[in-house]
């Protein structure tokens, strides 16, 4: 099957770049789901891997096209993996970057446990009934703060600490943390995976 265009089931424009330029290497073009008036599908599974799943398939059976989409989150050892796959309504269904932030500080205060990772999960459905889909995923490890730090990126950024840089995911370029970052690195695996399926 050719594999020329795809719809991304994401309609966050930093994304949409990403994975246009990271695409248009292979000749696909990237078409968003909302240009195809594709409403977004409800969330409601307790791994990263069945949303990113239910995301591609949905936006693969509306426009008849291959599809791909992914979910993150930040999953905080002391919290058993939480937020995980509530990380983007961790404080409530109007939950704002700043408000989720505040709650992970508090949920973590007086704890000398602050490891957490980033996960991300790239999936790709050549049809919304695709037996073999392909599935990258990465993890960014750290630290969460003691308090905020930096002006970049977003979400938990200025509450995640990359030891290995010594920086905050918002102390550093757009270019290091797409090096560091889960969502770079499964978008280089999803590529890989593209070209030896597709393009080899
Ligand atoms: P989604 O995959 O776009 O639904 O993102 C889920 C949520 O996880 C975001 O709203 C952020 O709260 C968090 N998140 C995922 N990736 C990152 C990141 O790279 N930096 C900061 N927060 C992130």
């Amino acid at each position: 099957m050719d594999v020329n265009r795809l719809v991304l089931a994401s309609g966050n424009e930093g994304k949409v770049r990403e994975f246009q330029k990271l695409l248009s290497e292979l000749g696909i073009k990237v078409i968003r789901q909302a240009d195809l008036g594709i409403p977004v599908p409800e969330e409601p599974f307790a791994t990263f891997l069945e949303n990113a799943l239910v995301k591609a398939r949905h936006a693969s059976s509306l426009s008849g096209l291959p599809a791909l989409a992914d979910d993150s989150g930040i999953c905080v050892d002391a919290l058993g993996g939480s937020p995980g796959v509530r990380s983007a309504r961790f404080s409530g269904l109007a939950s704002t970057d700043e408000a989720n932030n505040q709650l992970l500080l508090e949920r973590l205060r007086g704890s000398s446990n602050r490891s957490c990772h980033y996960y991300c999960v790239i999936v790709f459905v050549k049809s919304a009934e695709d037996p073999t889909p392909l599935v990258a995923d990465a993890r960014w490890h750290g630290e969460i703060m003691e308090g905020p730090r930096g002006s970049g990126g977003f979400g938990y950024d200025p509450i995640f600490y990359d030891p290995l840089v010594n920086k905050t995911g918002a102390e550093m370029s757009l270019v290091q943390k797409n090096v560091r970052s889960h969502r770079g690195k499964a978008m280089q695996k999803i590529i890989s995976l593209l070209k030896e399926s597709y393009f080899a």
